[in-house]
Parts: C-alpha cells; structure tokens; sequence
C-alpha cells in the first residue's frame, strides 16, 4: 500500500469537505461510543478487567521468545506448521509459497490488518491468484477498489446508497436499497466463492501458547467458513497476539468485544487447533501460521512497547474526534486513529507519518476508553519530540517553539510578556469582543473566532486572590 501519510493535512481538508464521507462518518459517531458505554456500565467488574487485561499483556511482551517458542511447538504437535517472517517481504514471500505449493488459483480472506500491512492483497493479485474477501465490510470495500477505513467496520467511510450502487455495477443484478436485501445479494455471491477456494487465509485475534491455538472473533461467520472449507488454512498474525494460555484469552476476549461494539461477547468466536483430525467432519488438512515480526521486537523495551499490548478493538478511533471527523483514509496507511498514530511512524518512518502523532487534541479520550490502558498520547508525545527533533515540523512551528521555550523558562519574562500581550490583545480587540484573524493564529481563526482577552492575566488574578485570602475576611 502507498502511504499518504506525509499529505495528512491535505488529505483531511479533502475529507472534511466531502459531503458523502461526512454523511457516513455522522452516523459512527454516537453509535459506538453509546454502546461502549452502555456495555462498561452493565459489568461492575469491567475496569478490573482493564487491568487485568494490560498485565497480561505485560506478561507475555516481557516473557515473549518463551511464549512464541512454545507456540510453535504446540502448532507442532497439532500437525500444523509456523512460519516465522521478519518483514513484510518475508510473510507474503511464505503465503505465495505455500498458495503455489497447492497450485490455488483462487483463495477467501477473511478481515485481516496485517494482510493489510504486508500488502498481501497486490501480491495475491499481482500472481494471479484470485481473491475474495468474506468480512461484508471488506467485501465492499474491495469491489470498490479501496481500502478499509476503520480496522472493525472497513466501509464505515460508506453510504448505502454507494454500496448499493457498487452492488449492481459488479454482480449486474437490478439495483436493491433495502439493507436485508443488499446483505442477502452478498451472502448469494459470497457463497460459492467458499466452495470455490482452494486456500483460505484469516488473521487471528489471539494465539494461544498453552495449546497453540488461534482464535478467530467476527459477529459474521466468515472466518470460520473462510478456514473451514477450503483444504489450505494459512493465518498471519504478528508476533504481540500472544497470549500465555486460554484462560487470558478469556480476560481479553471480555474486554475486547465491550470496547469494540458494545456486546457482551461477539457473535462467533472460534478456537482453532492444527488442522482436521480424522474424527473432525470439517476442516483444512493443512494448517500454516506465518508469525510476522516487522520491527515489533525492536519496540520491546523501547519507549513504545505499550502499543504492542493492543488488542485492535477500535475504541480508541471510535472516541478521537480527529478520527470521527476526516475518517480513516486521512491517515495514508494502514492503521488509522490514535493507535495508528503511534504505530505508523514505527512501520513507516516518522519522516513519512510525523503529522499523525499531532492529529490529535490530546483531549485523552483514546486512553480512557482503552482496554489495555495504552498511554496512547504519552506516545504520539513520544514522536512529537523526534518529530521536532529531526526538525520535520514546520520551521514556525520549531522556532516558535524554542522562543516559547526561552520565556517559559524565566517567570519573570514570562509574566512580563503574558501580561503586555493581554493588555494589547485586550485594547485591540475591546470594540468586536473577538477577533476574525490573527498574525500566526491562522489554524485558530480559520474555523472560529479568537475571543479578546478581559481583565488581567490568570497569574494576576491567582496572586490577587492569594493577597485577599492572607488578608482573611
Ligand atoms: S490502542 Fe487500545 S483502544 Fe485503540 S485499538 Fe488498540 S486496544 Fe483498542
């Protein structure tokens, strides 16, 4: 995928003024946030859960070479195979591999953002081997050529009246608004497409080093018809969905379904252990992992290992303003949001994505409503540091930023400073009340008005109020 990172800001003007995405968007943003918290609410136990959840996954990232070592050895015993990649090159280079090993021509996918991240779908493309995606979203979004705005609902950024449009130009049937109808018209075309696929390749939600078991969530089924039919399995997954044992899973699984959609628990969660044994009535004969790293091992013990505990439930862009205002193809890589703020520069660069770790309000948001307690603006403060570091933002943002420096440092100066610019600010602007623009506060003024300064500064009043109380009553 071609990251458009670096055009963030021209990207999100685009968005913003997109009547049809901003139609789209309006609807996402109460619907989650309500169901979230409705779901909290209704579990006393929920913010135990929470922490119970971020000490898991503490546990497994500081014991992670044990716990993979003993995954691979599980997936072993239970007939099936672990590929280990180190890059992106590496794991659709094993896919390929193993998709020509049988001779595929046509495989199912099932919702996957590391398949997202590796580029797996060019490459399935690009080698003609034919691929449909079974996740409706996703389905969507590949008819339309696109790619997932949200990493749950990938066609978020969609009308029906687009999808239904997209619905009758590619499977040539009489155009249908209904939403059960369109559902039922995807499930017609979606179905043989099963019967049809030689390789089926899903994600995973966890892995499981107890029992080298994968668990698959999706409230559609695809997943499990994905996995189940076709003779092939492959899952990709990064290395951090490890989870010690089943019971963890089970802690996670209760805070991931809450945080995600609102439910108590999704509609099919699906553990998955090595291929069809011979008592099994279904099921692959073949079953690959393919454990990509892609510079996660490298974040372990960096100022960024807190990002790998997350567990991709979406809470975090569900509740960012910035996220619910320009969508997620803003961001110009895969992960969008808050979370794609901190992990897109770790993939990309931060010289490609250091607009992202500053597309946020820092209103703390993300962090509140994480599951597993990602100290979510701590880290895009991280990359704002080695944004102005590097000197990538811009030069009056930089030098604007050493000048206030300078005076935040000598209260005296500061003091004087602050109060000259009040008494200006308040002269120049006592008629109106307010400003239209300002020199400098263009990105202020441009969408609101600067309200004048009134009276003395807050330092003023804070040592008059001091003075008052010393004096006593
Ligand atoms: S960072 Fe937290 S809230 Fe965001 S997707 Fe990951 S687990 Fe969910």
């Amino acid at each position: 995928m071609q990251a458009t990172s670096r055009a963030f800001k021209d990207n999100a003007r685009h968005a913003l003024a997109d009547p049809v995405l901003q139609q789209a968007l309006s609807l996402a943003r109460s619907g989650f946030q309500e169901k979230r918290r409705a779901a909290a609410a209704k579990l006393p136990e929920f913010e135990d859960l929470r922490d119970q959840a971020r000490a898991i996954k503490d546990h497994t990232l500081a014991h992670l070479d044990l716990y993979l070592e003993a995954f691979e050895q599980r997936v072993i015993e239970q007939g099936g195979k672990v590929h280990w990649a180190r890059d992106a090159a590496e794991a659709r280079a094993v896919v390929l591999r193993l998709c020509k090993g049988v001779g595929a021509r046509a495989v199912t996918k099932s919702k996957s953002m590391i398949a997202e991240e590796i580029g797996l779908n060019e490459a399935l493309e690009a080698n003609r081997i034919r691929r449909v995606e079974t996740d409706l979203g996703e389905y969507i979004v590949q008819l339309a050529g696109e790619t997932p705005s949200h990493i749950l609902a990938p066609a978020i950024h969609m009308t029906k009246d687009r999808i239904a449009t997209l619905f009758a130009e590619h499977h040539g049937t009489p155009r249908v608004d209904e939403p059960e109808a369109l559902l039922a018209e995807a499930r017609r075309e979606l179905r043989q497409r099963y019967f049809e696929a030689d390789v089926g390749i899903t994600g995973a939600n966890f892995l499981v080093a107890e029992t080298g078991s994968v668990i698959l969530v999706t409230n559609e089924g695809n997943a499990e018809l994905t996995q189940g039919l076709p003779r092939t399995h492959i899952v990709i997954a990064s290395l951090e969905k490890l989870v010690p044992t089943l019971e963890d899973a089970c802690t996670l699984l209760r805070v991931l379904a809450r945080s995600a959609t609102g439910q108590e628990f999704a509609a099919y969660t699906t553990v998955l252990t090595g291929p069809k044994r011979p008592a099994d009535l279904d099921g692959p004969t073949a079953f690959h992992v393919v454990l990509l790293d892609n510079g996660r091992s490298a974040m372990i013990g960096s100022e960024f290992q807190d990002i790998l505990r997350c567990i991709r439930c979406g809470a975090c862009m569900n509740h960012c303003p910035v996220y619910l205002a320009t969508g997620g193809h803003a961001y110009g890589w895969v992960y969008p949001g808050p979370m794609g703020a901190v992990l897109t520069p770790n993939f990309i660069g931060i010289e490609e994505a250091h607009h992202l770790p500053s597309a946020s309000t820092f209103c703390g948001r993300c962090e509140q409503v994480c599951p597993v307690r990602i100290p979510l603006p701590k880290l895009m403060r991280y990359w704002r540091e080695q944004e102005f570091a590097k000197g990538l933002s811009p030069p009056v943002g930089r030098y604007g930023t050493r000048l206030w420096a300078f005076v935040a440092k000598r209260p005296a100066l500061y003091h004087c400073c602050a109060r000259l610019a009040i008494a200006l600010l308040g002269r120049l602007g006592r008629g109106a009340g307010r400003f239209r623009s300002l020199p400098l506060a263009g990105g202020w003024t441009g969408s609101r008005d600067f309200p004048a300064p009134q009276g003395a500064t807050f330092q003023a009043l804070w040592r008059g109020r001091g003075r008052a109380r010393e004096r006593g009553p």
